[in-house]
């Protein structure tokens, strides 16, 4: 018998369902891709359930149960980050029969090609577009987006907190000048795709990070969003090493890791 999670008893929690970046880590599942489950005072949250989210809930450990879910959120449209988007929709509205919970998204994900199915559409409570430099509410879990991140499909990171805590999400984009602003956060999770930056693509690397966090100097920075180049660096090393460089606390996100808040 699994013991479930008990909302009343487990609360203020980020739970890594998936630590997987980009296409080839992704795809060969050498790392999970599920997303982030939030608990914030009691409000459960998901952010960019990616491929295998509703199987790493289920096979979670207390397990996740994607009913007690009171939103969802995606921080731009990229497989990685949406693969399962429709199948938690469907899960947190309990197959559609109970309409509860916001899904969050920015306006690309319902508009063209959109990975919300139309018929999925009316099972939340609410979609709420996210714009650049908005503030959203979902229960105790309040949330800010960011300006628009250089990548290539509208793109927003996050800023919320969480008993108190501050707590970041820098989402796949290209370095720029304005995410030492956004980002001075107590924690930080920061996806790295790559250890080195690399010219003319729009995804954020260790090199960046390690320019980013002397201005921002977060009490606490996750590595997370791996890609192949990363894995083979060893994201704990890379950790180690940046900690021990700028004295500052920051470690490497593990599938399943838990941070207490
Ligand atoms: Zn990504
Ligand atoms: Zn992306």
């Amino acid at each position: 018998m699994v013991k479930e999670i008990d909302p009343e008893q487990t609360v203020n929690f980020i739970k890594f369902l998936g630590t997987s970046g980009a296409r080839f880590v992704m795809i060969r599942q050498l790392r999970h891709s599920g997303g982030l489950w939030i608990n914030c005072g009691g409000t459960n949250v998901l952010i960019d359930p990616g491929p295998g989210s509703l199987v790493y809930c289920a096979k979670s450990r207390p397990k996740l149960d994607p009913s007690k879910l009171d939103a969802i959120i995606l921080t731009h449209r990229h497989l990685d980050h949406s693969g399962d988007i429709n199948v938690m929709i469907e899960a947190m509205t309990e197959g559609g029969f109970k309409k509860k919970g916001i899904v969050f998204c920015p306006e690309d994900a319902l508009s063209g090609d959109p990975v919300i199915l139309r018929y999925i559409r009316d099972f939340p409570e609410k979609i709420e577009i996210i714009k650049a430099d908005q503030k959203y509410k979902a229960g105790n879990f309040v949330f800010e987006s960011s300006q628009r991140h250089i990548h290539p499909v509208e793109t927003y990171g996050l800023k919320f907190s969480v008993n108190g805590k501050t707590v970041g999400l820098l989402t796949d984009t290209r370095n720029f000048v304005q995410l030492a602003r956004f980002y001075s956060t107590d924690i930080l999770i920061a996806g790295v795709v790559f250890p080195e930056s690399r010219p003319g693509i729009d995804h954020f690397s260790l090199e960046d990070l390690k320019a980013l966090l002397p201005s921002v100097k977060p009490a606490k920075t996750i590595l997370t969003h791996f890609g192949m180049a990363m894995l083979k660096a060893n994201p704990r090393l890379c950790a180690q090493n940046l900690s021990r460089e700028l004295n500052l606390e920051v470690i490497a996100a593990t599938d399943g890791m838990v941070l207490q808040l």
